[in-house]
């Protein structure tokens, strides 16, 4: 990789650290799901049961969820910027060919190429898989379930939904 493109992707990674790092610092000093709540605005349907146990949890596992996600994120980051220092940037790390620059421009922090990454995903290791873009649409869908806003969130449910991360 020419050094115009190296130096664009360090510059995408440095943003992109920056961005999450604030990320996490602000759920470490919000706690809760208030960070969501903001960036969303999506979970108003929860404001009816705040005072209960059962979605507090539930809200505060997804913050931790995020978090985690966050700093898994970060850790990819410090890889490649690694990676951009000794010369192996944009090399696939299971294969060794050359990671096309539309996915490096997609998701600069990657370190296989496409056909590696599937492979990588269908083994057991939770933090290839996107998480947080599983919960935002996880809570979008279940904002639609009728049971939630009749009946509320039970406990039952909550576990249910935790069981899953
Ligand atoms: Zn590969």
């Amino acid at each position: 990789m020419d050094r115009n493109k190296l130096k664009f992707f360090k510059k995408l990674l440095e943003d992109e650290k920056d961005k999450i790092s604030s990320r996490i610092k602000f759920i470490n000093e919000n706690g809760l799901a208030m960070s969501m709540k903001e960036s969303t605005g999506e979970l108003s349907m929860y404001d009816n049961n705040s005072g209960d146990l059962g979605s507090e949890l539930f809200e505060r596992s997804k913050d931790f969820a995020l978090r985690e996600d966050a700093v898994l994120v970060i850790k990819a980051i410090d890889g490649a910027l690694a990676k951009i220092k000794d010369g192996t940037y944009g090399k696939c790390d299971v294969c060794g060919k050359v990671i096309p620059l539309e996915r490096l421009e997609a998701m600069p922090y990657t370190t296989v190429c496409f056909d590696c990454r599937v492979v990588v995903e269908q083994a057991p290791n939770p933090s290839v898989r996107p998480v947080e873009e599983d919960v935002i649409d996880d809570i979008y869908r279940q904002g639609h379930r009728k049971d939630i806003e009749s009946a509320g969130y039970s406990m039952e449910d909550t576990w249910k939904d935790l069981s899953r991360y």
